[in-house]
């Protein structure tokens, strides 16, 4: 028996050893693998692992149910393209972070692609042990639902609070809040403002003559004319009956009283208006700022109608 032999064979006995080892290792990964493999197969839940390349490596059967999709389909690429584009910025930080701090647990929403292209919402858990993500999701879309179809109906509402209902502008609570937003930008800015309050003449007489149903559509038409007469950020609100009133930012007390001027030449079926108007102060408040206007209204009525006086 040669030396070389005796190596041999100790070599071969400890590759044995080693083999086994390795085979023993590998057998008890394979038990518990096919283990957890029944329990994720029989889950209702929607589970997932993904890898380090950002693929997911495995999936529980309710995905199939919920996107649509082959789990083959949803491992074939990589799974942030299954998200919706809009929810990439707050879903791939979360992804980066779980595997900087394995084993804590993180929450996050986003939307996942049907196959049929619509969207679901998905709420995670998700943790990383920094070679694969582990992660949980729930089917939050009918939630989701609810809470956009209430929240647009609470817009609706909120708008309709805002609006008059006969001439479709601002009302006087939403003008109330126009006019303070615009002095406090006015006074920030230095830039110019110009209030003016607005009332038809012998509009009663109008009514008189015509019937209050042609009144309100006349207010409606009055309220359309002038309204094409202003700029776009100049605000026109309905004050109250057969009342006005209009805020002209950013432009010079000039130009305001000629865009004015306009308005009143704008006023359909041959009737008029007066107009009082009033330049923004530094201190002003709504109250005194309106008030000038109010007086200088009075002034237009008092000597005439049919004009613009100025505060
Ligand atoms: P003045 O030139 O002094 O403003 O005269 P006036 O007749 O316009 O003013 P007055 O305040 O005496 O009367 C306002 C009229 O506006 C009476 C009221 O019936 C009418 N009015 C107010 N709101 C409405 C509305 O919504 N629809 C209709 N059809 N008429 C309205
Ligand atoms: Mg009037
Ligand atoms: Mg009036």
């Amino acid at each position: 028996m040669s030396p070389g032999s005796t190596v041999a064979r100790a070599a071969r006995a400890a590759g044995l050893v080693l083999l086994g080892a390795v085979a023993a290792r590998a057998h008890h990964a394979r038990k518990s693998g096919s283990a957890d493999r029944r329990w994720f197969d029989m889950s209702n839940e929607l589970l997932v692992e993904a890898d380090l390349a950002g693929y997911f490596t495995r999936l529980s059967p309710a995905w199939e149910r919920t996107l649509g999709w082959t789990r083959e389909e949803l491992m074939a690429r990589p799974f942030r393209e299954f998200i919706h584009p809009d929810d990439l910025a707050t879903t791939l930080p979360v992804a980066r972070a779980l595997d900087a701090s394995p084993g804590e647990v993180r929450e996050l929403e986003n939307r996942y692609r049907t196959k049929d292209g619509s969207w679901r919402w998905l709420q995670w858990s998700a943790t990383s042990d920094r070679r694969r993500k582990y992660a949980v999701a729930r089917d939050i879309t009918e939630r989701k639902q609810v809470e956009q179809e209430r929240q647009e109906l609470l817009a609706q509402v909120e708008a309709l609070a805002r609006t008059d209902s006969l001439t479709g502008l601002p009302n006087r609570r939403a003008w109330d809040e126009e006019v303070q937003r615009e002095i406090a930008r006015a006074r920030r800015s230095g830039q110019p403002l110009t209030l003016a309050m607005v009332d038809l003449d012998h509009f009663k007489r109008f009514n008189d003559a015509h019937g209050h149903a042609a009144g309100d559509d006349m207010l409606a038409e009055v309220a359309a004319s002038w309204r094409r007469a202003l700029r776009t950020n100049d605000v026109l609100a309905r004050y109250g009956g057969e009342e006005f009133a209009v805020l002209l930012p950013a432009c010079e007390a000039d130009e305001a009283i000629r865009l004015l001027d306009r308005l009143r030449d704008a006023t359909p079926r041959g009737e008029t208006c007066s107009v009082g108007v009033a330049t923004f102060r530094l201190d002003d408040t709504a109250a005194s700022l309106g008030g000038r206007a109010d007086a200088a209204l009075y002034e237009a009525k008092r000597s005439g109608r049919d004009r613009l006086a100025v505060a």
